[in-house]
């Protein structure tokens, strides 16, 4: 049933709130429907307010970085201030997305475009780039078609390139194609990539902002946060800051899959309850609430939470630190009783084994470990005592590697043993009784 409420403090978003108006595709994406939605409308006064003022506007929003890791955008966006050097500077749009469960950045770049390619522009202005790159995953292939288009009608319409929007701005967009590596999602693989080189993380610092692409001052950021910043400089800081809760400011895509009636990309307000969420846009989990097993709340890097944590959840940067997980991407998975949890948590570990770049010995070897000891537990091989080995390589690799993806195949296993070990070991137990042959694995 529709809710009662039209706009509650932390949720029901109502519709002339949403940043996103083409999110589900119902109207005409190009330029014409575009700007009948309101894109491109006073670009040249915000672009001829200047850097100053649209870094101050974008700090006073509260914005986080949407890609995963939450950074405050108008932070890393006055970064690139600071290189006075004369090196060019670009700016590098992360659309790699590759995150198993999210699904909001593909949404944007086939139903909005022009909402990226506008913030492309005022983002760059903010940060004294002369050009974005655009680095599109190499899978979506619709939507590096569809950005294109776009592009093409910024460029015929006068908006980009030489004097862009009529605002004495120069600024050009390109669009480069990844070829189906998970690893050039993280901002320094990526960076060697568009520099056409394998995408291996580098070492931080340097930090792009300093040292980027072919070694100049570079911001890397996620698609969401660039599209939403037109709209947030149009409507005002303010107006984006009264959503969500202090530190967790502002209106998300969130994806919702996995064992609800209705799988959704939805755009919300910060800080809605998860089971909220769930029930409201995603039309409950498949069974009803109480046939709830567990929910990843961000994305597969995120720890899982049981179904008591996921009726106190609270879907915001701070809110899932309480219950030991984190935001990430906004990617809920959901897992009803149906799921085999042990299952699940394995097939992200083959996930991370087979997407390490492997040039750090603790995430090369060490995720290979974890994918080994997690087949083992799916098959009834294990021992008891395999569980702690498991947790100690997670303390192993976590924190000791050169990029975050040592550290996102170590936090799903922890997750899973905070909440489910009793689980774990009931399930060996089960196995050790039976006769080796008669169990599914084979391998010990
Ligand atoms: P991070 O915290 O290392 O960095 C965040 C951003 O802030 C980076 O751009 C970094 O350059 C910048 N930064 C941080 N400190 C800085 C400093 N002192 N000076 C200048 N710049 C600074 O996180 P990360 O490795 O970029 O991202 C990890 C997150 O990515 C994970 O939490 C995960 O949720 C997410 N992720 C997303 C996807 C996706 O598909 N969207 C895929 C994989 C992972
Ligand atoms: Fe490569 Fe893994 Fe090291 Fe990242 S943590 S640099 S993916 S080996």
């Amino acid at each position: 049933a529709p809710p009662k409420q039209t706009k509650t403090k932390f949720g029901y978003l109502p519709d002339k709130d949403r940043i996103f108006t083409n999110l589900y595709g119902k109207h005409d994406w190009r330029l014409k429907g575009a700007m009948q939605r309101g894109d491109w409308y006073k670009t040249k006064e915000i672009l001829l307010k200047g850097q100053d003022w649209i870094i101050s506007e974008m700090k006073l929003s509260g914005l986080r970085g949407r890609g995963g890791a939450g950074f405050p955008a108008g932070m890393k966006w006055s970064f690139m201030l600071a290189a006075k050097d004369g090196r060019p500077k670009y700016l590098v749009v992360n659309a790699d997305e590759g995150e198993p469960g999210t699904c909001k950045d593909r949404e944007i770049m086939r139903h909005d475009p022009h909402k990226l390619v506008e913030g492309c522009l005022i983002a760059g202005r903010a940060m004294g780039a002369k050009a974005a790159y655009i680095y599109i995953r190499g899978e979506f292939y619709n939507e590096a078609s569809n950005v294109q288009v776009a592009i093409a009608e910024a460029y015929q319409a006068g908006f980009l390139g030489k004097n862009a929007c009529g605002s004495g701005y120069d600024f050009d967009v390109f669009i480069h194609r990844g070829a189906g590596a998970y690893i050039c999602g993280e901002e320094t693989a990526l960076i060697e990539s568009l520099e056409g080189k394998q995408g291996k993380p580098r070492l931080k610092p340097p930090f792009p902002a300093d040292v980027g692409v072919y070694g100049c001052p570079t911001t890397v950021t996620n698609v969401e946060t660039v599209a939403v910043s037109p709209t947030i400089l149009r409507r005002g800081p303010l107006w984006f800051a009264s959503f969500g809760r202090t530190n967790n400011a502002g209106t998300k895509l969130f994806a919702i899959s996995g064992h609800v009636n209705k799988p959704c990309t939805v755009e919300e307000e910060m800080s809605i309850p998860l089971k909220e969420i769930i029930e409201l846009h995603a039309g409950g989990v498949i069974g009803g609430w109480d046939n709830i097993l567990a929910v990843i709340p961000g994305g597969s890097s995120t720890p899982l939470l049981p179904k008591k944590s996921c009726e106190e959840a609270i879907m915001d940067y701070d809110g899932l630190r309480v219950v030991q997980s984190s935001l990430g991407t906004a990617a809920i998975i959901v897992m009803s009783k149906k799921a085999d949890v042990v299952k699940a948590i394995a097939r992200l570990s083959l996930f991370y084994k087979h997407e390490s770049c492997g040039q750090c010995t603790p995430c090369r070897e060490g995720v290979t470990w974890l994918s080994k000891i997690m087949t083992r537990l799916v098959g009834g091989c294990a021992r008891l005592e395999e569980i702690d080995m498991l947790l100690e390589l997670t303390k192993q690799i976590e924190g000791h590697t050169i990029c975050a993806l040592g550290d996102a195949a170590a936090w799903p296993i922890q997750g899973l043993m905070r909440h489910f070990r009793p689980e774990v070991e009931e399930r060996i137990k089960k196995y050790n009784k039976q006769k080796k042959s008669a169990r599914p694995c084979q391998s010990n």
